[in-house]
């Protein structure tokens, strides 16, 4: 690997962060969609097919947090969340800890009426329970409202409170601080007004598909565009953007090794339950899902020193993943239970081999816990993390591109085959 190549990946990285947080909807996801069609067009040497993708556009405009004594607290609403009356609610705060179904159940009896408040966990992890799960489990115990607590100290968190279409309530993520003076003693129960306004609007996002075709069939490596408002979704996922860029352009100058073709997919509407992805897949036919051998899905690949692939059930395709990191010298972690968190989950459903590749899994210290918080910014990415993560998915994509039609026919086993 030269100094060049290094040099621009490092400011192909810094370019998508200049963008903004490139929250579905805003100027700055625009202005991100727009760079990667280029920056795509540049890396492939093919112009961008512009895939429309529908979906409902949400937006808080107003958001109020107020203690005892009248304090006003930091919130962050989390997208899609539900609004209160316009007067908001009054309600008393319900500390449920981490939020675990044992804390549910055991306090079902007080939750109704009541802001539930749970903490925010580590992503990128075996046995994380995700913020919906929590969500809906306050919706079916009768909560009023939903608190999530940030993951470090100074800061809010936020993600998504809802599917398209499904209930939801009003929610918002708070930070340590907030939480600790609200409930400075165990079982207090302070009364708090929480007001929430959105608006929803039919709106379009574009996915981009970039088509470099051989003779049979075809490699997605994928990355989403979207991210979210606090910073500059630098991790989570200018990082994947920023490799899938650089991978693309040294596999394209081996092409002549390809046995099949490669499909570089810039999804949006990730952060939105999945909505690019989810409509890209759907408009397959049976015979295009059968031609994709692999989709190789880099989303926050820096921000940690360990790499992780999801496999998402796929055995099949694990001694493979393996070997191409073996001939790259570079250790990846494997973790094969279907997990529904980013793009690679709607090809794994439709029975696309998939896999996501992922850095910090499962490391409570890595950077990666920064996702979805204000310090998701370009500091907390050591270069070094994304060179070598584009060296890992580069043996990755290479031995894809190369690997015999038998071979590629075993990654299609699950695990229960
Ligand atoms: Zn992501």
């Amino acid at each position: 690997m030269t100094d060049r190549t290094d040099s621009q990946l490092l400011d192909e990285f810094n370019a998508i962060c200049d963008c903004g947080g490139r929250l579905s909807g805003t100027p700055s996801e625009e202005a991100a969609t727009a760079l990667m069609a280029r920056l795509g067009a540049a890396a492939t040497g093919v112009e961008a097919a512009r895939k429309a993708v529908p979906y409902t556009a949400w937006r808080a405009d107003a958001a109020s947090l107020v203690g005892p004594g009248g304090r006003s607290c930091d919130l962050q609403p989390l997208l899609r969340c539900g609004a209160t009356p316009a007067g908001g609610i009054e309600a008393e705060v319900l500390d449920l800890g981490r939020g675990t179904p044992e804390a549910f159940e055991a306090h079902a009896g007080e939750i109704p009426g009541r802001i539930v408040m749970v903490r925010h966990e580590l992503m990128f992890s075996a046995d994380t329970i995700h913020r919906r799960v929590k969500i809906q489990r306050a919706i079916e115990a009768g909560a009023a409202g939903f608190l999530i607590v940030g993951p470090a100290p100074g800061m809010t968190v936020s993600g998504s409170a809802s599917v398209a279409g499904a209930p939801t309530l009003p929610a918002a993520g708070i930070s340590p601080e907030t939480a600790a003076a609200l409930c400075p003693t165990a079982g207090a129960r302070p009364r708090v007004r929480l007001t929430i306004a959105v608006s929803e609007r039919a709106s379009t996002a574009t996915n981009l598909l970039f088509d470099v075709p051989a003779d049979d069939g075809c490699v997605v490596l994928s990355a989403h565009i979207d991210g979210h408002d606090p910073a500059e979704s630098a991790i989570d996922n200018g990082s994947g953007l920023a490799v899938a860029l650089e991978v693309a352009r040294r596999a394209i100058a081996r092409r002549s090794e390809w046995a099949r073709g490669l499909r570089v997919a810039f999804f949006n509407v990730e952060e939105w339950a999945l909505t690019g992805s989810e409509h890209y897949v759907a408009a397959l036919s049976d015979a295009e899902r059968a031609a994709i051998a692999l989709n190789v899905n880099l989303d926050s690949v820096a921000g940690g020193a360990s790499l992780t692939a999801l496999t998402s059930g796929f055995a099949g395709i694990e001694p493979f993943l393996l070997d191409a990191a073996g001939s790259a010298g570079i250790p990846l972690g494997l973790h094969r239970p279907f997990q529904s968190n980013s793009d690679h989950a709607n090809f794994a459903r439709a029975g696309i081999p998939a896999f996501r590749l992922v850095a910090g899994f499962g490391d409570t210290g890595a950077a990666a816990r920064y996702v979805l918080t204000a310090r998701d910014t370009r500091s907390a990415v050591q270069p070094g993390e994304l060179t070598r993560a584009a060296r890992l998915s580069e043996a990755i994509l290479m031995a894809a591109l190369t690997a015999p039609a038998d071979a590629t026919a075993a990654w299609r086993r699950a695990e229960t085959a």
